[in-house]
């Protein structure tokens, strides 16, 4: 439908107006407008839509020239940024914010991440050089076409505004030590323990990656935390957490995440997402905009963490509790969930280090065992797996802790024979005595996760149940935990 203000505004804006139902969206129309005096103005404006993004528009001969920046205005000279130059704009859309109505164009949430005015040092045809004043954006930048249109770069070509510490990369989050409860709460922070699968998230202007702690990528299993990114717009952050399925009752479940853990494949991922979706809980904040927080007491971490209001759909920040940490082991306890954790507030973040500053209080024995072996069952279970046979490392050895007969769903049996099927051997990879006399052996690369109501002081497991398997831990680096070791 060709309007009046199209044919009125002349080439330059068409394709503006084509784009756009001015009787839907709020977004500015075109005017004639008087030449402004003074220096021209800018606006990169933060864009919600299919995808976050941020506008650059500077104005330029009666408009406003744009490019969509899909990752953010770099503030590091050694980065070089896409920018997609896309129509010219009205001068009117530099002061835009609102709602792009569903169905429009660029439908969603648009708001004003920074303006300011600015100087062309340069404007040529596929290369602009400007000087940004604005809140944010102060300095020199350029922008130039690498290829055929629209693919244009942006680059800053002076030093970065301020001095930043640099992103961190492939954290390995730290761990806490099996204990008892301390003495007194005092100096603790508590919180419950999640049951899942723990994972570091490199949040950068509209990318999100999610590492286990045995650094595997898996951002491409959880989409559903991807979103966070936009809830953080433009800002650098680490966090650290778990992924948690939660069953009916709202109780984390590690039977239920079962079904996220091993699987990639993109359809399944898909469903899966549906049928058995994951909270990413949130519990710490290592990096923010430049600032390497490790260095600084939990306490203060979790302020900054607060202070970043990050709730969704598919993520949580739940607070802690100071005091009160046999309460909480007590009612977590009531509720079947494994136990508390507890954190000096007072304590640095030490990546990958067990150092007694997080304590993990247990209700009910539980870690991760090596499988070495099985034992076919009986009755219903003739034929399948009756029994796994696990064990832990321990000088060299795989020590022997035991045979676990309960807690698998039928669909956990189906998976676990085929699985150890596949990984048959001859050889018996434990050592220690007790071992069952029709024990069938196989390569010791699985983990189990293991509840458990005793374990004995030479080590064996007493009335186990089986919770599931793992992958974010290698079978070689399984020992035996102890509270208080
Ligand atoms: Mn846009």
């Amino acid at each position: 439908m060709p309007s009046r203000s199209k044919r009125k505004a002349g080439g330059k804006l068409g394709e503006y107006e084509e784009k756009r139902d001015f009787e839907t969206t709020p977004e500015p129309r075109t005017k004639r407008r008087r030449r402004r005096d003074g220096k021209p103005r800018f606006v990169v404006q933060e864009h919600s839509a299919r995808r976050l993004h941020w506008d650059l528009r500077l104005e330029h001969d009666g408009v406003a020239a744009s490019w969509a920046v899909p990752n953010g205005m770099p503030d590091d000279p050694d980065e070089n940024r896409k920018a997609i130059h896309t129509e010219d704009h009205p001068l009117e859309y530099l002061d835009f914010e609102g709602e792009i109505p569903a169905g429009q164009y660029g439908a969603g949430t648009m708001s004003i991440w920074d303006r300011g005015t600015y100087e062309a040092e340069k404007w040529e045809d596929g290369k602009v050089v400007v000087s940004f004043a604005g809140e944010r954006l102060e300095g020199r930048y350029a922008l130039f076409r690498t290829g055929s249109e629209p693919d244009w770069m942006i680059h800053r070509i002076d030093p970065p505004a301020a001095e930043r510490d640099p992103f961190p990369e492939s954290v390995v989050p730290m761990l806490a030590k099996l204990a008892p409860l301390p003495a007194t709460d005092e100096g603790w922070g508590s919180e419950i323990k999640w049951d899942g699968v723990r994972a570091i998230a490199y949040c950068r202007p509209g990318r999100l990656s999610l590492e286990t702690r045995n650094l595997n990528d898996v951002t491409a299993q959880y989409p559903e935390v991807r979103r966070l990114s936009r809830q953080l717009g433009a800002r650098d952050a680490v966090l650290d957490g778990e992924l948690v399925a939660f069953d009916e009752e709202g109780r984390p479940s590690f039977e239920r995440l079962q079904q996220r853990i091993h699987q990639t494949a993109e359809s399944v991922v898909r469903r899966r997402m549906k049928s058995h979706p994951v909270t990413y809980v949130i519990f710490d904040l290592l990096y923010l905009d430049g600032d390497d927080l490790t260095g600084e007491p939990y306490a203060a971490r979790r302020e900054r963490l607060e202070g970043l209001g990050l709730s969704g759909e598919s993520w949580q920040t739940p607070a802690y509790s100071t005091g009160h940490a046999a309460e909480l082991l007590e009612a977590g306890a009531e509720q079947g969930l494994e136990g508390i954790v507890m954190k000096r507030l007072d304590s640095r973040y030490a990546p990958g280090k067990r150092n007694g500053s997080w304590l993990k209080v247990k209700n009910v024995g539980r870690q991760e065992f090596v499988i070495g072996g099985w034992v076919p069952g009986s009755g219903r279970r003739e034929n399948r797996v009756g029994s796994i046979l696990i064990g832990y490392r321990d000088d060299g050895e795989l020590r022997y802790a035991g045979k676990v007969g309960t807690g698998y769903s039928e669909r956990a049996l189906d998976d676990l024979g085929e699985r150890l099927q596949g990984i048959e051997s001859e050889v018996n990879p434990f050592a220690g005595e007790g071992l069952p006399r029709n024990s069938r052996f196989v390569e010791p690369v699985l983990v189990a996760e293991i509840e458990f109501r005793e374990l004995t002081t030479d080590g064996m497991v007493r009335h186990g149940s089986f919770k599931g398997l793992r992958d974010d831990k290698p079978a070689g680096e399984v020992t035996l935990e102890r509270p208080g070791s």
